[in-house]
């Protein structure tokens, strides 16, 4: 109990979902004041831990693998009273009755439930319309998805990547660290096209092309065919080449996982719709994360953002409409991604903006690019420039709430 929640909450709270926003939530429901079970029910085998390593750290041959890096400790659990169950998939809810059921004949009854599904990768229709996935066609969204791909990183194998946004060019660091030839395919006419300036995208193909890297932007797989084990051989791209291949990794973007709500009866946009408190179309379900089609109060726009700090943000902002406090004002949104030595920081949403910025120093490595619309500062992308993000962050707060 805190002192801005004077009043326990008894109940049982059940989240679904052991990533980002469903471990912060139970957590933070509990500081909050929810004296109640807390129950989280995770599909996955491992207790809650953080992505972001699985493109870039566990991924390099050199890195130490062992654990995954746990998003809290072991012995929290027991000393919260959070109740995780991993190997948990939920299949079904019954918002009338509420009650949810799980691996296909169990059910659990709540008072409230909270929906941190995340999402899973997109699927390329090539590869979906396939009877059986091919064994070397890789995703990267799990930490059995990461130890599967960097068990197949060689010297020499050839491994193709489609699709150069944040993941597919950190799959790319890593790959071509390990010693492997890797061809990066990218639809868009450059890469990370979707999310910065032509300038940023600039600087991360030189950086790639400098250690091997081959880019094809502007070109897509055209067909594929396959060796005697069923894996992917050969692949014809849009341009007519030809390239053999011994592993294929798949980077076009998630899917939010939006079927348990759809199913449940919740309103569904671009995710599962939540107002303000993080409350879906059902006032006894929040949903949070990846999933979660929001209203950001710092744009004053409908959103998903798939991000560590969205995630927890929203985790926080749920566990306050849980126990009866007031929200914190929205933060700004924001982002890293680290390929070779190079990191990149992002703050704000540069989507719909008329004018860039660019504050350089003189050797290019070290630069930003600051996004306008109507003259007023919205995102900044900073590479290897910590001042840049620290000053780009305030001034966007103060420009939004001038
Ligand atoms: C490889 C990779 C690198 C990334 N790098 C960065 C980065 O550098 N910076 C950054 O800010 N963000 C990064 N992200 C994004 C960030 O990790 C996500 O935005 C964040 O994890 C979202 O948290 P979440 O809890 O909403 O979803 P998730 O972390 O996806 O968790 C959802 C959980 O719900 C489980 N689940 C789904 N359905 C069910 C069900 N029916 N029953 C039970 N369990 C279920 C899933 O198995 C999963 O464990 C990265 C993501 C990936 C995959």
């Amino acid at each position: 109990m805190t002192s801005e929640n004077p009043t326990a909450v008894e109940g049982r709270l059940v989240v679904v979902g052991g990533g980002t926003a469903g471990a912060e939530v139970a957590f933070a429901s509990r500081s909050a004041g929810w004296t109640g079970e807390i129950i989280v029910l995770s599909e996955e085998a491992y207790a809650p831990y953080h992505r972001p390593p699985l493109s870039k750290d566990l991924l390099k041959m050199d890195a130490v693998f062992a654990d995954p890096d746990p998003l809290k400790g072991a012995s929290l659990y027991a000393k919260k009273n959070v109740d995780l169950r991993l190997g948990s998939r939920v299949d079904g809810i019954d918002a009338t009755a509420r009650t949810l059921s799980m691996n296909a004949n169990q059910s659990l009854s709540y008072d409230r439930l909270v929906l941190a599904v995340g999402g899973r990768a997109r699927e390329l229709p090539l590869i979906a319309r396939l009877e059986t996935r091919p064994s070397n066609v890789h995703e990267l969204r799990t930490l059995d998805d990461c130890v599967r791909l960097r068990s197949c990183f060689q010297s020499g194998r050839v491994l193709m990547i489609v699709g150069a946004g944040y993941i597919g060019l950190e799959v790319a660091a890593a790959a071509v660290k390990a010693g492997q030839r890797v061809i990066l395919l990218e639809a868009a006419t450059r890469v990370l096209a979707r999310v910065t300036a032509p300038v940023v995208s600039q600087f991360f193909e030189r950086e790639h092309a400098k250690r091997g890297v081959e880019i094809l932007t502007s070109t897509t797989i055209e067909s594929l065919s396959f060796g005697t084990d069923g894996g992917v051989d050969r692949v014809v791209t849009s341009d007519g080449s030809e390239y053999h291949v011994d592993n294929l990794v798949v980077g076009v973007g998630l899917e939010p996982n939006i079927e348990l709500a759809n199913d449940a009866g919740l309103e569904i946009g671009n995710g599962i719709v939540v107002d303000d408190s993080m409350t879906t179309s059902d006032p006894n379900i929040l949903a949070l994360g990846d999933c979660a089609d929001f209203h950001s109060g710092f744009y004053d726009r409908r959103v998903r953002i798939e991000s560590v700090a969205n995630a927890v943000e929203h985790a926080r902002r749920a566990a306050i409409t849980l126990t009866g406090g007031d929200p914190k004002p929205w933060q700004v949104p924001w982002f890293w991604s680290n390929q070779y030595e190079h990191s990149l920081k992002i703050v704000g949403l540069s989507t719909g903006y008329d004018e860039t910025r660019v504050i350089d120093d003189s050797e290019g490595t070290s630069f930003a690019v600051e996004y306008l619309r109507d003259g007023r500062l919205i995102a900044v992308d900073a590479i290897n420039h910590a001042a840049a993000f620290q000053s780009g962050k305030r001034r966007i707060v103060e420009t939004i709430h001038a």
